[in-house]
């Protein structure tokens, strides 16, 4: 059974991130949502909130399993059978920052590889940070997260 991991911060998901999931979750038997938690040390939402909202986001897709781990993804990937990352791209810049990083684990990890999916269009501006952002000042995010975390974000 093949499973796959895309790993990330997710502070806050976003429709960027959904689209990959469910993108993601037709090429493997079981797709996991790896949420780092030692991510900044303050993040926008804690990793509660964080698995609480990618849970309700991602009910509609029935082999996806959301986790949080602390230690290297490497080391998690093994533990639990999971040979593939999945990861998203935006543009060149996340292209370059990513293939570093990738050819990085494959060096020190021939039995693990990366995937990349580049994003729709539409979604290509969106980005965590670009949430948090707005949401600091109470500005609309409704285009750029489902509507049950612009919920969770609004009710902070
Ligand atoms: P990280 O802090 O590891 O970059 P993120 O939560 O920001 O974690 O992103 C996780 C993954 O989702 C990354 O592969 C990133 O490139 C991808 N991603 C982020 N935003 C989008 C988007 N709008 N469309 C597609 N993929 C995205």
């Amino acid at each position: 059974m093949k499973r796959g991991i895309c790993p990330g911060s997710f502070d806050p998901v976003t429709w960027g991130h959904i689209d990959i999931f469910e993108r993601a979750s037709a090429m493997f038997a079981e797709l996991y949502v790896g949420v780092f938690s030692n991510v900044r040390k303050k993040p926008f939402l804690n990793v509660e909130k964080r698995i609480e909202a990618l849970e309700k986001a991602t009910e509609h897709i029935e082999n996806i399993k959301v986790v949080s781990f602390d230690g290297l993804l490497a080391d998690y990937m093994r533990a639990n059978d999971i040979s593939m990352i999945v990861r998203g791209l935006r543009s060149v810049t996340d292209f370059e920052y990513e293939q570093s990083n990738a050819n990085a684990i494959r060096s020190v990890h021939s039995d693990l590889d990366t995937v990349f999916l580049l994003c729709r269009p539409e979604y290509s501006y969106i980005s965590s940070s670009v949430v948090r952002e707005i949401a600091s000042f109470n500005g609309d995010i409704s285009k750029l997260v489902p509507p049950c975390v612009a919920e969770m974000i609004n009710g902070r």
